[in-house]
C-alpha cells in the first residue's frame, strides 16, 4: 500500500495542461508587480516592469525583492511624515 504517488506536481501539470493554469496571488510586491502561484503545479508567475505576466525566474525573485524593499521603504516614510503631519495639526489647533 505504499505505492502513493511522491509527486503531486504532475497530476497538477496535467491538471493544468488541460484546464489551464490557476494562478492566485502569493506575493504582493507593489500596488502594481504582485506575484502568482498556480495552486495545482506550483508554477510561480510575476508581472514584469513592461507590465506583462512573466515566469518568475530567480532573476525576476531577486528584482521583485529589491522593489519589494523600496516600496515598504516608501510606505513606512509616507507614514511617518503623515504622523508627522497630523501632530504638527493637533499642535497648532
Ligand atoms: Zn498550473
Amino acid at each position: 500500500m505504499n505505492n502513493v504517488q511522491q509527486k503531486p506536481s504532475l497530476k497538477g501539470r496535467l491538471y493544468c495542461s488541460v484546464f489551464g493554469h490557476n494562478f492566485s496571488v502569493s506575493k504582493k510586491v507593489t500596488y502594481h508587480i504582485k506575484e502568482y502561484k498556480c495552486c495545482h503545479c506550483k508554477k510561480e508567475m510575476t508581472i514584469n516592469s513592461k507590465g506583462y505576466l512573466t515566469d518568475l525566474t530567480p532573476k525576476y525573485k531577486e528584482i521583485n525583492s529589491v522593489l519589494e524593499r523600496i516600496h515598504q521603504n516608501k510606505l513606512t516614510r509616507y507614514s511617518n511624515s503623515q504622523m508627522i503631519q497630523s501632530s504638527v495639526l493637533k499642535m497648532t489647533s
